[in-house]
């Protein structure tokens, strides 16, 4: 039990939980007000605490491990800020994880007085934590323990009241699953890096938030700044992310180039064409829509939540989540289903078992393409005959691997695990850069996101590069995305304009419409600091740097992870025509161009000893360097 008065109401409370599950100890701890100046929130202090606490070698799925909740800095302040991140080793790739979320959760928690809860250890029975503002204990989820995400949080709401915000983990967590995030809101996932795995791993099934506190520095003064603010938004972007979210990009993303299709192996112009990916346009998918939806005070409001569907072959319930693009094309042109309903209830059955969408999409394709090529049979799938475009069939499959039933208890750790498991040359099915899933955005449209799927501390992430024109600070890159020299200075300052921007507790869509000028005047406003966008991209550049480190620490090497030839352009796959027609990435340029830009050894990715101590990461460089 904890009690943490004296909360600080300056964006942050100065306050933080640490929770020994073995144990059921609960205490406080009061981090000092510098750590916020240099790291912010969310996965930047998140960074510090794991680098600190958890020892080198630590086993994922093991009690030292720790699991990390933490909200970004602007988080519960009226100034654009929603999200909320997890930290922890990751057992999807045996180095740095983290994952980011919207939702009402990271708002919440603030709100409850916490900049943070950090887990350790592992409970000897499921629980959960409840946080009732100052009052913290743990509770007895037995009876909640096999339940859905979506249905947990149901059953706590009834217990605790509506107000009750829930993060919380599905079968897929519970059965430790790689492919399994946490979820809030019902359906918003911190998804990647296998963060409900460890969850899981420390029988913790919820964490229950509580909040009686206003939102925090709501002064007069601010709430003029928001209203300047959403003035000066960009409204074409803003009406569009509002209209159709991310979703309204999948139908011409297919055609351009930017999603992949059919396992990377396939083109839209070809297999996806327009007259089958315009089933699934914004537009159509609205159809299916009751209203729209935000994450925690969110001006942008991209989400949307259904109607009950009409169709008892895919029962999605009322008001389930909108598919993302992520989701829609993860399992909408990966596996070549156009259908919207199956769309929406596989996104349903992702967030109830709390699955990962890129990850089960991608997975569910490459069994599709084993199953197509003779390397799984019907025998291997209890019968299930898998096919690109068989949506009922890909469907049951997303239950298997929620359920750890059948063959999806060979594919419930994602495709690296799953081709391990199996042989037989699925190897080259499996689209995974250091065992995580790609994401649905293909590098030869924008290289950039080679290099960032191949180098970042957690590999095949699509929401660590955003070149961001209002901010100031990020050098242009060459016009044409066919040059492949001098891009890394460039990509160095977008990477740590997103770290920022993450850590920050924004959103990367809310800030393509806002004025990103004026962020260190929002980071002022809720602290009464003087930071400036030199400040604050240097805090971008810690960040960088110490998730790399504790990568490096743990053995990872990113130049030596493998990134699959369908994704590089190096195959005819994927490249045999469409808009990408026989474009090949010089990945060597590339790599080496960011590594040296950021002052990371171009063999090994480790940053130099000068870069850790210019960030006042000398600890960090007496480790690495000796
Ligand atoms: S823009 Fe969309 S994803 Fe981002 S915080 Fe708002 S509602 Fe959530």
């Amino acid at each position: 039990m904890a009690d943490g008065s004296g909360a600080v109401e300056k964006g942050f409370n100065g306050k933080m939980l640490n929770v020994n599950l073995t144990t059921g100890e609960i205490t406080v701890e009061n981090p000092p007000e510098d750590l916020y100046r240099q790291y912010l929130g969310g996965y930047g202090i998140g960074a510090r605490m794991l680098w600190d606490r958890v020892p080198a070698g630590a086993n994922p799925l093991g009690p030292e491990n720790m699991l990390g909740i933490f909200p970004g800095l602007l988080t519960g302040t009226p100034l654009f800020g929603q999200r909320w991140q997890v930290v922890c080793k990751s057992p999807t790739t045996g180095g740095w994880g983290d994952a980011n979320c919207g939702g009402d959760f990271g708002g919440q928690l603030k709100l409850s007085g916490w900049d943070g809860i950090m887990f350790f250890g592992k409970s000897p029975k499921p629980a959960y934590l409840l946080v009732d503002n100052e009052h913290a204990e743990l509770r007895d989820a037995s009876d909640l323990w096999g339940t859905g995400a979506i249905t947990s949080e149901t059953l706590l709401k009834e217990r605790h009241g509506k107000r009750a915000s829930i993060a919380n983990i599905g079968q897929a967590g519970e059965t430790l699953s790689y492919l399994s995030g946490i979820c809030n809101d019902h359906g918003r996932l911190a998804a990647r890096s296998g963060v409900g795995a460890v969850m899981g791993s420390k029988n913790l099934k919820a964490i229950v938030a509580l909040a009686d506190r206003k939102i925090i520095a709501q002064t007069g003064d601010i709430t003029k700044m928001v209203r300047t603010n959403l003035d000066e938004f960009i409204k074409p972007l803003r009406d569009f992310f509002h209209t159709f979210g991310t979703t309204g990009i999948t139908s011409m993303s297919a055609l351009n180039g930017d999603s992949p299709v059919k396992n990377w192996g396939g083109v839209g112009v070809v297999d996806f064409p327009a007259e089958t990916s315009g089933q699934i346009a914004g537009a159509v998918i609205n159809t299916k829509m009751a209203k729209s939806y935000g994450c925690w005070h969110c001006p942008m409001a991209c989400g949307a939540e259904s109607v009950e569907s009409g169709n008892p072959q895919y029962p999605y319930p009322k008001h389930t989540h909108r598919p993302e693009y992520e989701a829609m094309a993860s399992f909408g042109t990966m596996n070549l289903i156009n259908d919207p309903e199956a769309l929406i209830y596989a996104n349903h059955l992702c967030n109830e078992y709390g699955l990962d969408v890129i990850g089960a999409g991608v997975t569910a394709s490459f069994a599709i393409e084993c199953f197509e090529a003779g390397i799984l049979t019907k025998e291997d799938t209890d019968g299930l005959v898998l096919s690109w475009g068989g949506a009922s069939a890909m469907l049951e499959l997303l239950k298997m691997i929620g359920e750890r039933r059948g063959i999806g208890d060979t594919l419930a750790d994602g495709v690296k695990v799953a081709a391990e498991k199996i042989g037989r040359g699925s190897e080259r099915f499996a689209m995974h850069i250091g065992g995580q899933e790609i994401p649905m955005h293909d590098p030869k449209l924008q290289p950039e996101y080679h290099t960032t799927y191949k180098l970042d501390p957690t590999p095949a992430r699509h929401t660590l590069y955003e070149a961001n024109k209002r901010f100031g600070k990020i050098p242009p890159a060459p016009a044409n995305n066919r040059e492949y020299a001098n891009r890394g200075e460039h990509h160095k300052g977008a990477l740590e304009y997103m770290h920022m921007v993450n850590a920050g507790g924004m959103c990367e869509f809310v800030m393509m419409a806002a004025n990103t000028a004026n962020i260190p005047t929002w980071f002022n406003a809720v602290t009464g600091w003087d930071t400036d966008a030199d400040e604050v991209m240097t805090i971008g550049e810690r960040i960088a740097n110490l998730r790399l480190a504790y990568e490096i620490r743990e053995g990872g090497n990113p130049r030596k992870r493998h990134v699959p030839s369908r994704v590089t352009g190096h195959s005819s796959e994927g490249t045999h025509a469409g808009p990408l027609e026989g474009v090949k990435l010089d990945t060597e340029l590339l790599e080496t161009d960011f590594l040296k830009a950021c002052d990371w050894d171009v063999e090994t990715c480790k940053p130099s000893r000068a870069k850790l101590e210019s960030l006042g990461l000398g600890d960090v460089a007496a480790v690495l360097h000796g």
